[in-house]
């Protein structure tokens, strides 16, 4: 099929739609999710025209990978989270719905469990002061 320059991460990145911006740098864009499994259920995604983990440039995946890392620490440090979960799904069949790639950070907590994937739009407001929490941690 190959890669759909229409795809709303792609028109996120042009500015082409809006988004809830954590970080931001000439590889790699990190947004809050809409619809959150957890609070502080963020996105990092290439600036590269890459359906998923095995279709990327692997410079670019590199520089996103760092970015991950950053943006977690600061989404843990933000939430008090005890533990972050990093997910990444390739392919209709592992359940990826947006065809580009994006890694998800969660902060999870003992006993609190996730909302269904991509289900429930989340309040703006809300999204919009956990990004700037987790901007202070950055
Ligand atoms: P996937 O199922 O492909 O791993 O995850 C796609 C994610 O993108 C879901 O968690 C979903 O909530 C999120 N998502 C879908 N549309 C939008 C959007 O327009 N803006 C943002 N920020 N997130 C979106």
């Amino acid at each position: 099929m190959g890669y759909d320059t229409e795809n709303i991460f792609a028109k996120i990145i042009r500015g082409e739609a809006p988004a809830f911006k954590v970080y931001e740098d000439d590889y790699s864009l990190a947004f809050m999710d809409v619809m959150p499994q957890v609070d502080g259920h963020t996105l990092v995604i290439p600036k590269d025209n890459a359906e998923n983990l095995l279709d990327v440039d692997a410079e670019i995946l590199g520089a996103t990978a760092q970015t991950v890392q950053k943006v977690a620490r600061a989404v843990k440090e933000a939430f008090a989270a005890p533990g972050i979960m990093i997910a990444q799904l390739n392919g209709s069949a592992a359940g990826q719905t947006v065809f580009h790639l994006h890694f998800h950070i969660m902060p999870r907590f003992a006993g609190l469990e996730f909302k269904m994937h991509a289900r429930e739009m989340e309040d703006f407001a809300k999204l919009e002061s956990y990004a700037a929490k987790i901007r202070e941690h950055l």
